[in-house]
Parts: structure tokens; sequence; C-alpha cells
């Protein structure tokens, strides 16, 4: 189901030849974020001047908000080499182990789904990470003597989509943890502005604006709808993105108003119908809409509790007044003896 969502925030092959033409090369260049470009700069002149690497980094947020871009801004500010891997690649210790031992001081090693490192891959990582140094087993049984490399100074930058899930001696070996938050409108719209600049598409402001609004806040989903509504705009209109050309293109995407696809109104319409607005648990919502728990969370829940529409009780996800709503339904009256629904879960 996923491979088939415009909107997913995950990547996509029709991603791949415009995320590298229109990814910002500076920070200069990388729109929004503004605390973390404030702390990130400083860090790296404080770096620069002292001639050392960055210390270790962990970037945590929804995918499509820019933590691979990032990565590759750190390097590049930092005149360095990136090298790019991900949990899922890395299989075992010796693999991992042969990356490390391929760095040059000063190389930036990415690793993206850095939680799904498996448990004895992460501890080659401790070392790694802690002293520069890579502990090696030499034989086996009682003649087993363990041997340490010098490894050079490199930073590494993680990427996951939820800090909680990271075991803790990992987490603490990172000194700058940052969360990317969600961009808003007008982000978005300097992002599409700066796009269609690149792509050489013809925009006028209330074109952008309506592409901005429905992108839920994510960066990847606004290059990627950027490029459906200028194929639309080439066969129905004179090639210029209106107002009109967006709004009629997204409307055909079934995207509505607020940037949700079918999947989110689904899943809204079936908390509503099948369990009365809730208290909804994730399992019960997974295996009732035929989504998988973590894309859930992951990918739709952000956008959703951003929006206010859904909120997290203790007994589970519940639908806001603000989402019937949108989705033009009246909410059940709160029963005088019925559970706390607006408890939050902290
Ligand atoms: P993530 O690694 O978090 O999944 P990426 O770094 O791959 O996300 O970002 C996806 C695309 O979104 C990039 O190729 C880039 O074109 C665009 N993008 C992300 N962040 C920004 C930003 N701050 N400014 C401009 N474009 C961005």
């Amino acid at each position: 189901m996923e491979e088939e969502r415009l909107m997913t925030t995950g990547f996509r092959d029709e991603d791949a030849d415009i995320e590298q033409s229109l990814r910002p090369r500076t920070l200069r260049e990388y729109i929004g974020q503004q605390t973390v470009k404030d702390s990130l700069n400083i860090y790296i002149e404080a770096a620069r001047k002292r001639h050392d690497a960055l210390d270790h980094m962990l970037l945590y947020g929804p995918p499509g908000l820019g933590k691979t871009t990032l990565a590759c801004i750190v390097a590049a500010e930092m005149g360095q080499n990136i090298r790019i891997t991900s949990g899922p690649a890395v299989e075992r210790p010796g693999d991992l182990a042969s990356i490390l031992t391929n760095l040059n001081a000063g190389d930036v090693l990415f690793i993206d789904e850095i939680h799904r490192l498996s448990r004895t891959v992460e501890e080659v990582l401790y070392p790694a990470m802690e002293d520069y140094a890579l502990d090696i087993m030499i034989g086996k049984g009682p003649s087993a003597r363990s041997i340490r490399l010098d490894l050079p100074r490199f930073t590494l930058v993680g990427a996951t989509t939820r800090a909680g899930q990271l075991s803790a001696p990992l987490r603490d070996r990172f000194g700058i943890l940052f969360r990317l938050q969600l961009y808003s409108t007008d982000e978005l719209a300097q992002i599409v502005r700066h796009s269609a600049n690149i792509l050489k598409i013809p925009v006028e402001p209330e074109g952008v604006r309506e592409i901005a609004r429905r992108s839920r806040g994510t960066p990847r989903i606004v290059n990627r709808l950027l490029k459906r509504v200028r194929d639309f705009a080439q066969v129905r209109a004179d090639g210029t993105i209106t107002y009109e050309v967006a709004r009629e293109a997204l409307n055909l995407q079934e995207i509505d108003e607020l940037g949700l696809d079918r999947v989110d109104r689904g899943m809204l319409s079936t908390m509503m119908d099948k369990f009365g607005g809730g208290p909804v648990g994730l399992d019960t919502l997974a295996a009732t809409t035929g989504e998988d728990a973590v894309t859930i969370e992951d990918v739709y829940e952000p956008y959703l509790m951003q929006l206010g529409f859904i909120m997290r009780t203790p007994r589970g996800r519940v639908c806001t007044p603000a989402a019937y709503a949108h989705m033009r339904r009246t909410p059940p009256q709160p029963r005088a003896d019925g559970p706390d629904q607006t408890r939050l879960d902290i």
C-alpha cells in the first residue's frame, strides 16, 4: 500500500532524479529549522577553529524532513567527505568495521535508520564513537584475544524517525541531538519557489501556496507535488502553475485542502465510524486499516497530530472535534459517565 501512496513521506524512486538537483548544499540554502541551524553554525565554526571533527550528532523526526540533506551539508560545511549507509544495510559487525577503517580523519559517517542496527553491530559503534577505536577479536575459544585498532577522528551522524527507539547506551554517545520539526506553509512555499526556479517551472504565488499548504509539512512531498502539478499544468493548461491549476491537479490526486489523502481520511473515518472516535489502540487501528503500526506512528500521525485531528491518550488514539469538522461528521456527544477522552498521554 505504501508504494502506491503519493503522499508518503518516505523515499520513492520517482524522487531520485529531482532530490539530487534540489537538495540544498549549504546551511544558508537549507530552509527552516532555524534553531537547529543556529546551533549548528556555532558547533561547526568551533570545530573548525579547533581543527577537530564535529561531535557525533543524532537527528530525529519524521521521514522527508531533511535529515540526509543536513548530514550532507554538515560534511560540506566542514570541508569533509560523507559516507552514507543505513541501519538495515549494515548487517554484521564486520560490515561496520570495514566502513570505519576506510574513513579518513574528519569524515562524516551518516547512518540512516540507525535504530535498526542490530545489537552486535551497535556494540562495535560504542568504542568507535567514544574512543575512536575498534576492538577486534582474534581467534576463538580460550585462546581468543582482543586487539584495539585506532580509528581516525570522524563524525557519526545518525538519523532516526524516533529517538525513543534507540538504545540508551547508543543515544548517550551522541553529543548533539536535534529534533526536526514539520515545516510551516511559508517555509514550504520558499522551497517550492526555489525548486521551481531550478526546474524552470513558471509559478504564480497563489499556486505556490496551494502546493505548500497541501504538503503535510514535508519538503520531500512539496517537491513531489510540484512535479505532479507541473505535469498537469503542461497537459491541461499553458504550463504555468496558477492557483486553479494547483488546486485542480491536487484534487485529481485526491489530496484535500489540508494535504490529507485517501489513506489519512480512511483512517479518520475508521476511527469515527467503527470506534466512535476512539480511544482506539494503535494495534487495533493498524489491523482495521490494513496499515503497519510503525507506518501509522511515523508517517500519518505526526501530521494528524500537528493539525490537532488526533490525540494520544493513555487508552489509545482519539479523534478531536476538529477532525470531525474536517470530515464533515457530527462528533458523538460525550457521555456524562464516559471516560475522559481529553487526557493527554505524557
Ligand atoms: P530525510 O533524510 O529526513 O528523509 P531528506 O534529507 O532526504 O529527508 O530530504 C528530502 C528532500 O527534501 C531533499 O532531497 C531536499 O530536496 C528536500 N529538503 C529537505 N529539507 C530541506 C530544506 N530544509 N530546505 C530545502 N529543501 C529541503
